[in-house]
This record gives C-alpha cells, structure tokens and sequence, in this order.
C-alpha cells in the first residue's frame, strides 16, 4: 500500500481527537463520491454512514456540512443529504471557473518550478500511466490529482483551495455526463504541460492548458444524453457531416417607405 501524502490538516497536529475523526470521515465520504463510488444523487444517511464508519452522527453531519459547502453534497430541507447532481448549466460554469484558475496556476509556474517539484510532478504521472493501464476509479483520481498537485506547487494556498474544489467538482460532474469510469485527462497531455513549464513557456503552457481542459469539457458534456436538448447533444454529429447548417436567412421585405 503506497504511503499517502497527508494533508495539511491531517498534519499540523493541532486537532484533538474528534476534529481528526471528522476528518477522516469528511475524507472517506469526499473519495468515494470522486470516485464515483457513491453515485450523483445518492441518498447519505448520517445514521447509516455513522455506523459503518462507527463516528457519531455529528461527525458525519460536521463532515457532510464541509462537502455541501464544497458543492459535493446537496442538504436537503428535512436534514436529509445526497450526492449533488448539478445541472448541465452548473457544470459549464464549474469547468468555465476551474479554466481560468488554473490558467493562472501555469501562468504563476511557468519557470519557477524547483527540482523537488519537477521530480514530484514527473513521479505523478508516471503513477498515471501505470493506473491507466488497470482503469477504473483510481485513474481517475490521480488524474484529477495530478491538476492537485499543480495548484499546490503554486504555494499559494487560496488558489490551491479553489483548484481543489473545482476539480473535485469536475469529478463529479464526469461522473453524470461523461462516459462510464472515464478518466478526465490525457497522461500525454499531462507530461507535454510540464514539458512547457520547465522551459518556462508560458504562452505555450497556457495554450496547453486550455486545450486540455477544453478536451476534459467535451468528454465530459457532450457525451450526455440525459435531459440535455437533443439539438445541443447533435450539433457537434452534424458539424462533423456538414448538416444541420441553420436556415438561411430570410430576405426581408424592405420597409414601405414612408
Ligand atoms: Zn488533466
């Protein structure tokens, strides 16, 4: 079992006992929603999470107050708790928010990055392609890490609490509309963004950046074929084959003249 880089919280040793232990519960419940263990829209008891975590149930309601607020939970009016389900709309503002965050993430690395981070960095994504190999939920998780892992060589911690919710956000949101168990990214587009960072490239790390989010995107929406309206969910299918060009715009009748 590889050893897991604990967190700042995890490690600042402040906590007493029951601010840990809601910790650990916030942890577990926020990795099997990423996951995609727990499903979009799936009910949370606190009862029944509390006894399989065997925490006190205000422990687990502390832990799903700190996921609402994080957008991974919805609290419903009778106390009750789900997994979110954001709506197409949410999700375009969600992925139009994490690119211009993380835009400014290689804007502020291109360059600057240490040896200890470059090694960090390339030791990830070797991870990646080894995951990628066996599939699944652990793919996805180290290559949302891997954006992670990015906000964090930054050091500046509110762009790193940003990154980390849009991108958990993102999780969650592949997990509706995109593909079942696709991972979000490209380990080769990973590796061509550090690439460009270490030679301090920014126009060219910004514009991979993008591309790469922007490919995240369309995996993610434009292969979701519930609820969405069928000419959004075709248009794409009909560039492709040259259809589906709108009417030609009517000749208007000029204005009697007065
Ligand atoms: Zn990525």
């Amino acid at each position: 079992m590889a050893a897991r880089r604990g967190t700042d919280e995890a490690t600042t040793g402040e906590g007493d006992a029951p601010r840990s232990r809601a910790m650990m519960v916030y942890r577990a419940l926020r990795r099997a929603i990423i996951e995609q263990a727990l499903s979009p829209g799936a009910k949370l008891p606190e009862d029944a999470i509390g006894e399989r975590l065997g925490v006190s149930r205000t422990l687990v309601r502390e832990a799903l107050g700190r996921l609402a607020a994080e957008g991974l939970v919805e609290l419903r009016h009778n106390r009750s708790a789900a997994v979110a389900y954001p709506s197409l709309e949410e999700a375009r503002e969600v992925f139009a928010v994490r690119k211009a965050m993380e835009r400014l993430v290689v804007e502020e690395l291109a360059g600057r990055l240490t040896a200890e981070q470059r090694r960090r960095l390339r030791t990830h994504v070797g991870r990646e392609d080894e995951a990628r190999v066996r599939g699944g939920a652990e793919s996805i998780r180290l290559a949302g890490e891997f954006h992670l892992l990015l906000a964090e060589c930054t050091g500046n911690s509110l762009l790193i609490r940003y990154v980390n919710e849009v991108a958990s956000r993102c999780s969650l949101i592949l997990a509706i509309y995109g593909r079942p168990h696709s991972s979000d990214c490209a380990v080769n587009e990973h590796r061509d963004l550090i690439e460009a960072l270490e030679k301090g490239d920014v126009p060219t790390a910004v514009r991979l950046m993008d591309h790469h989010l922007a490919s995240v995107m369309d995996r993610a929406l434009l292969s979701d074929r519930r609820g969405d309206d069928i000419r959004d969910v075709l248009a794409s299918f009909a560039r492709e084959e040259g259809l589906g060009q709108p009417p030609a715009p009517q000749v208007r009748k000029p204005r009697k003249a007065r």
